[in-house]
């Protein structure tokens, strides 16, 4: 006979899950239409009442444990729907943003989580140590003036000021720093959500395409019944497909991508169409949520904003180096490459495995353990 598990209400979850934007929790009273009303949710795995009642009760331990919150797109329908105006859809945001929290091994995207003084911090110091490393005198860092020399003050040398070589060991030990974190938060949750599952390997096994192919579609979204679901699908992965275009062409064919002169190499086309889609899509979603358009973006924590805002500033300061380059103005030009890796920096290394990122690589976790616990349900009948 199974034994009965004595589960420890946490008294506080409730209240930390409000500082991060679940603000009408406690006015759920379990009617379940918001589960009735979600196109997304399935009798073997309903959603968000659950997540309401689970949230209420301070069950701490099974919403870590559990996918649900990020089967979730986030379309607000439910809310709509919601009699008690207790924002289910809000709260399933918000029960991402603590799980992140949980997942995380370092404590770091817990205090940028609760803290946007500790947020902007971290992006700051982050930041300051990339214009450190071109400013402070050669020997220390890259050294600005210094190293580059009088012939790159007449004319942009940008190899002198910032050798590419340089760079691209840099990009790559950022590559696998972030990796590193990232990966490690991914196998936490992976291991939170499968601990004494019983699935056989095999079942684990056959079911990885769903990994991959959520990974590199997000189509689950489809799904969703929102009228707005396909747009949203789409620049959503317009936006994701840049962001990753470009970081590969950073850090593995950065002798190719920053170039010297005005030749295009095939690297050069493909950095248009990235630099294209960020500043189209990061734009597009923040000029979205100040009008605070649809249901998605009725409210917003400041990591909804730090994310996109970095990706458009990132893309707006590489189109400018490149225009600085093609006029010759050569201190101009390397200020903006300054500010340029100041922004991008902080945001590889801070904002994808600690923050808001990081979901691009949870979700397709969680969708795929759902479909694992699905086939394994229906294996036993
Ligand atoms: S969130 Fe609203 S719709 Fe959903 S169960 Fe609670 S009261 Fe009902
Ligand atoms: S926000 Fe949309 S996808 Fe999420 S639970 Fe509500 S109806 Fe379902």
């Amino acid at each position: 006979m199974e034994q009965a598990v004595m589960v420890e209400p946490d008294l506080r979850l409730v209240d930390q899950l409000m500082s991060l934007g679940a603000g009408d929790v406690k006015k759920c009273f379990q009617c379940a239409t918001c589960t009735a009303v979600c196109k997304l949710s399935t009798a073997e795995n309903g959603f968000p009442r659950k997540q309401m009642l689970l949230a209420q009760w301070g069950l701490k331990e099974r919403l870590v444990e559990d996918p649900g919150p990020w089967l979730c797109f986030y379309c607000g329908e439910c809310s709509k729907d919601c009699l008690r105006k207790a924002n289910p859809g809000e709260t399933m945001m918000a029960l991402r943003r603590y799980l992140t929290t949980q997942y995380d091994w370092t404590g770091l995207s817990r205090l940028m989580y609760r803290s946007a003084a500790w947020e902007l911090g971290i992006l700051g110091l982050v930041a300051s140590v990339v214009v450190l490393l071109f400013t402070l005198p050669r020997g220390f860092g890259f050294g600005l003036l210094n190293q580059a020399g009088p012939q790159a003050l007449r004319s942009v040398m940008l190899d002198k000021f910032a050798p590419v070589e340089t760079v691209h060991l840099a990009d790559t030990m950022l590559a696998l720093l972030l990796g590193f974190f990232l990966l490690t938060n991914a196998a936490r949750m992976f291991r939170r959500l499968t601990r004494n599952d019983g699935i056989p390997l095999a079942t684990y096994l056959r079911r990885l395409p769903t990994l991959a192919l959520q990974l590199f579609t997000q189509s689950r979204w489809k799904g969703c019944q929102a009228d707005d679901a396909i747009k949203n699908w789409v620049r959503h992965l317009a936006l994701a497909s840049g962001y990753m275009l470009m970081f590969t062409l950073v850090v593995i064919f950065l002798p190719w991508f920053q170039v010297q002169n005005d030749s295009l190499h095939w690297t050069s086309y493909l950095g248009y169409y990235a630099t294209g889609v960020l500043v189209a899509g990061s734009g597009w979603m923040i000029l979205d949520r100040a009008r605070q358009r649809g249901e998605m973006y009725r409210f917003s924590h400041l990591s909804d904003w730090l994310f996109p805002a970095l990706l458009l500033l990132t893309a707006a300061t590489g189109i400018l180096v490149n225009l600085l380059r093609v006029e010759n103005l050569p201190m101009p030009t390397y200020v903006m490459y300054t500010i340029h890796l100041a922004v991008a920096a902080p945001m590889l290394v801070v904002e994808v495995p600690f923050g808001k990122w990081a979901h691009l690589l949870y979700r397709p976790v969680a969708i795929y353990v759902d479909a694992v616990r699905k086939d394994a349900l229906a294996a036993r009948g």
